[in-house]
């Protein structure tokens, strides 16, 4: 299950309020996209979903149970980041491991796991290079596998492909869209590209200044934007 509500989530920095009053429930299984201009909340949202920033008000539901107090590793979550951060002197495989390896899981089991991942994204005749030795969209991809190996309840990716280059872009985009439909685990997805946004979301959820301006479908959204600043980041001329 992968379940993720938040009622009346806060965060403010000092008196400086970024996140006000978020209402947002994500169902098991939904690909729910984050977008907004810079600025407007987007990764801090992320970021107290996933623990790594304390809310100043409000909650956070993981299937149904009040997460303030569980650290990020005990929230079963995986966080996709755009730069790549991957460890440079270690294979391919160490890489994608690594967390499984950290938690004490024996070498068998870790590496039945990280090549049944590599197979999902074609990475496994590239297990024993080190990421120095790969492209930036293979660097990208092993991430990717990084959080898939930990079978986590949701993916939280924050603009994952933006260092990628326009060609590279596509092809990751089809390959998280493929990735989806094969694991079907929930995520959710910052991006500032309009295109990303309409072609891998179930749900969109638009964000202005720390708020939600308005959340629906590519297509609701598209077809019938709440006003002026949807419609001028992802709908049709209103
Ligand atoms: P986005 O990802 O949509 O570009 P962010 O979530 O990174 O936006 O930032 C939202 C706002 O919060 C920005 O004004 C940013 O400067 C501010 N902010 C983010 N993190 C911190 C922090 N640790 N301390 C103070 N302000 C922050
Ligand atoms: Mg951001």
């Amino acid at each position: 299950m992968g379940k993720i509500e938040l009622v009346g989530v806060e965060k403010a920095f000092g008196n400086v309020h970024v996140i006000r009053n978020v209402h947002l429930q994500v169902e098991d299984g939904e690909f729910v996209v984050f977008v907004g201009p810079s600025g407007c909340g987007k990764s801090t949202l992320l970021r107290l979903i996933a623990g790594l920033e304390d809310t100043t008000g409000g909650k956070i539901l993981i299937d149904g149970t009040d997460v303030s107090d569980t650290p990020p590793a005990k929230r079963g979550l995986s966080m996709v980041f755009q730069s790549y951060a991957l460890y440079p002197h270690m294979s391919v495989r160490s890489n994608i491991g690594f967390g499984l390896r950290m938690a004490g899981m024996p070498k068998e089991e870790r590496n039945r796991k990280v090549e049944a991942a590599a197979q999902v994204l074609n990475l496994t005749p590239y297990l024993d290079r080190r990421p120095g030795q790969l492209s930036g969209g293979q660097r990208q991809r092993v991430a990717i596998g990084r959080a898939i190996v930990r079978e986590p309840k949701a993916f939280l990716f924050d603009e994952p492909l933006s260092n990628l280059d326009a060609a590279l872009r596509v092809n990751m985009r089809l390959e998280i869209a493929r990735l989806q439909d094969t694991l079907g685990t929930t995520a959710i997805y910052v991006t500032h590209d309009q295109i990303e946004a309409m072609t891998l979301a179930d749900k969109i959820v638009v964000l202005s200044a720390g708020q939600i301006e308005q959340v629906g479908s590519p297509l609701e959204l598209y077809d019938h934007p709440a006003n002026l600043f949807v419609a001028g980041f992802i709908g049709s001329p209103k």
